[in-house]
């Protein structure tokens, strides 16, 4: 008989429980692995036992899984005793996978009852006995126990007339096919059938096996190129179907089986112990069926409420601080294009971006405590089952969240994070709609809207448009997946980390380094797309002969005050008379006028305006295009742009309001326009960055296509949202 299984599923244990000193331990020729031997009696009958290497696998990787391999095919033992751990059952079980392909004469010892049973794990012996179809006998190497019956077990095996028995997986259609084919060739010429199998054969050569590969070469050349050209094809198709090699398929199916057989009421948890892990009682509350969704609820409105509120003193705090910074260029510098630039480019744009750091880090210490404490792994795993619906896979949940799932992500983290999904469509189809959640750089936009025109109720409407970005990304997943990229899904396993107390230290990092990211980007990216198109909505300036009208109109109201009240306009600060503050407003009325002329004017402005006609439907008005546009580099921009864009165009009349209550107070603005622009924001274009990043995961096409179909579909919803808001006259 023969011990195989994985490292540390107890095997020596059991071996010396067996076979006592009855043993001795030597080296397989030519490799440093243990050989070790024993022997010992049982009902009369003296039985030899060796003590395969522990691998998990039996691939040619190592020589462990050599060793093992070869010694089952080469000394074909009478029994082969497979131990298993039990408080691993999944992940063991995929030697077994391999055992019963091979299809040597097996018994299953189902070691570390003990353990699973501490664990609150109870196993049904006699169900996955039936369902493996060989016999299976629970057992506590350490103790003894389950010892008479694993070995009569064994010895029953014996006294029948023992054939290897292989055992058939499927491996989804494509393989199975080629498969077939396979088979048929090596039963045609027999090839290495003294050893093996003829499917094993063929699966050996599908996943590429360089050991069995050798031995085809040797004993039958033609034969062996013939498959290898059959594989060749088979793996070309499916790394373009499929993206994988045929042996992630295989891996992908043999754990598909296994999942399969454990599903069928193999694995009960039971919870009345009193050891049980406190992570298992957690989980039992918080992953229920039906309390634990509305507990995820419950704790992402609690993320909101807690950003908002305590975020809101320091948002203000910075917004003065980079309205006095304004006050005082614009107090100190002389007029003219530098004090245009700095206060509109560099102040107004950055500051815009830069004022919300205190609600970004809000945030990302929220999402640090979620992620730290294990609590995030929960949610995509609660998520899996409605992701299913949809056509995504389970994997697909932590590019969502990367990506925003629960605002504050990027989108380029996300798309890189599908990689981790094996199934192309379920991988193209997560890629397209991650762009959808809302990311870091459109917190500030949605921050800015709803902050202006929905103040009494930020986090509720914070929590709303998160629902939404999440409804939608689904709703386009399932429209893509039964469109353009109609297929199968895919099993999902995932392994839940126990929960841990985050430590402050720990969050303070996460944040901070969150935090920084952010912070760096408006300093850099931002400053220079801010300052761009600072320079597109300033040039070329006003048209030819506007700049003498205004300086006449301004001229001809000077000419009208008291050398007195001229004075008093003159010295900027102290309190101005009746007189001179009408006189100044008038002034500030024209230089407006001037100001809003000349952006009108400029490249950006002829742009917006050239769009407008376009653009009204959804309610935006030119200036708000000008903001989008931007916002194609990176969405921050819309929020400095905006801030560039009606700042450019208001009174210089040294009050600095915050943009929102610009915003509110403008005629072209009101809350369904708000709603409108906010949902466009969040489901348009994706950055520049993210476009990349989609072309690098896969192409260029898929790229372009994700522009415009997005762009397309959040015009249409944004029009749509428009057009009925003002029906029922909501503005
Ligand atoms: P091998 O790598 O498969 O040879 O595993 P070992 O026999 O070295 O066992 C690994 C560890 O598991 C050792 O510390 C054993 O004492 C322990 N162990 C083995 N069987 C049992 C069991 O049934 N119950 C418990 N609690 N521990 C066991
Ligand atoms: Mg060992």
């Amino acid at each position: 008989m023969a011990l195989a299984g994985n490292p540390n599923a107890g095997k020596t244990t059991l071996f010396n429980q067996l076979t006592g000193a009855r043993q001795h331990v030597g080296n397989y020729p030519g490799i440093t692995v243990d050989h070790k031997e024993g022997f010992f009696h049982h009902k009369n009958q003296k039985i030899t036992l060796t003590d395969l290497p522990g691998t998990y696998s039996m691939t040619a990787y190592s020589a462990e899984e050599l060793v093992t391999r070869d010694y089952l095919v080469n000394e074909r033992p009478q029994v082969v005793i497979n131990i298993v751990d039990a408080s691993n059952l999944e992940r063991n079980l995929y030697l077994t996978c391999q055992l019963l392909e091979l299809g040597v004469p097996l018994v299953i010892a189902l070691n570390m009852m003990d353990v699973a049973k501490d664990r609150g794990i109870e196993i049904k012996a006699e169900v996955l006995e039936k369902l493996l179809q060989v016999p299976v006998v629970p057992i506590i190497a350490r103790s003894g126990f389950g010892r008479e019956e694993l070995l009569d077990a064994c010895i029953r095996l014996t006294t029948k007339e023992q054939q290897w028995n292989p055992r058939d997986i499927s491996y989804g259609e494509d393989l199975d096919t080629t498969l077939t084919s396979l088979v048929a060739k090596i039963e045609e010429t027999a090839l290495l059938r003294d050893c093996y199998p003829a499917r094993y054969t063929a699966i050996k050569y599908l996943e590429n096996d360089e050991q069995i590969l050798e031995k085809g070469q040797q004993a039958d050349p033609d034969t062996a190129r013939i498959l290898e050209e059959i594989v060749a094809g088979t793996s070309a198709h499916t790394q373009k179907t499929f993206d994988v090699y045929p042996e992630a398929l295989i891996a992908d199916h043999r754990y598909g089986y296994i999942k399969s057989i454990l599903r069928q009421g193999v694995i009960t948890h039971t919870f009345d112990t009193d050891r049980l892990y406190t992570s298992d009682k957690i989980d039992k509350v918080l992953t229920n069926r039906l309390v634990g969704p509305a507990i995820m609820l419950l704790i992402l409105f609690g993320v909101y409420q807690f950003t908002f509120s305590w975020s809101e003193l320091p948002v203000i705090w910075l917004e003065n601080v980079f309205g006095w910074l304004g006050n005082q260029v614009d107090n100190r510098l002389p007029d003219g294009l530098l004090k245009s630039m700095i206060i509109s480019g560099v102040i107004d744009g950055v500051g815009g971006v830069l004022g919300f750091v205190p609600l970004i880090m809000f945030m990302f210490f929220s999402i640090a405590i979620l992620e730290d404490s294990g609590y995030l792994a929960r949610v995509a795993f609660m998520m899996d089952r409605v992701f299913r619906i949809f056509g995504l896979h389970g994997s697909s949940v932590m590019p969502f969240i990367v990506s925003g799932g629960i605002a504050g992500g990027c989108a380029v983290p996300g798309v890189m994070a599908t990689r981790t999904l094996r199934s192309p469509k379920e991988r193209m189809a997560t890629l397209l709609t991650v762009p959808f959640m809302n990311c870091g750089a459109k917190l500030p936009v949605l921050a800015l809207l709803i902050g202006a025109f929905f103040s009494d109720n930020k986090a509720r409407y914070m929590f709303l448009f998160t629902m939404l970005a999440w409804v939608v990304a689904l709703v386009a997943a399932k429209i893509l997946r039964s469109t353009v990229l109609r297929g199968a899904p895919t099993p999902f396993v995932m392994e839940l980390p126990p929960y841990r107390f985050p430590t402050l230290r720990g969050l303070l990092i996460h944040t901070w380094e969150r935090t920084y990211q952010y912070i760096k980007k408006a300093g850099t990216v931002i400053l220079g797309i801010s300052i761009l198109l600072w320079a597109l909505m300033t040039f070329p300036g006003l048209p030819d002969g506007k700049t003498a009208f205004f300086e006449q109109q301004r001229e001809a109201l000077m000419a009208t005050a008291t050398t007195a009240v001229a004075a008093e306009i003159q010295a900027t600060d102290g309190e101005l008379s009746e007189q001179a503050a009408i006189l100044s407003q008038q002034i500030a009325q024209i230089n407006n006028a001037e100001n809003e002329a000349r952006l009108q004017n400029s490249i950006a402005g002829k742009f917006g305006s050239s769009l407008e006609p376009l653009t009204r439907l959804a309610g935006f008005e030119w200036r708000t295009n000008i903001a989008l546009i931007g916002g194609f580099a990176a969405k921050e921009v819309i929020v400095s742009t905006l801030g560039t864009a009606y700042s450019m165009g208001e009174t210089n009349d040294g009050e600095s309001e915050s943009l929102g209550k610009r915003l509110k107070n403008d005629n072209a603005w009101n809350r369904v326009v708000a709603v409108a622009a906010l949902v466009f924001i969040m489901f348009y274009a994706p950055c520049f960055v993210t476009v990349v990043c989609i072309a690098k995961e896969s192409s260029w096409k898929w790229a372009f296509f994700s522009i415009t179909f997005n762009t397309v579909f959040a015009f249409i919803m944004a029009v749509v949202i428009y057009q009925v808001g003002m029906f029922f006259n909501l503005g």
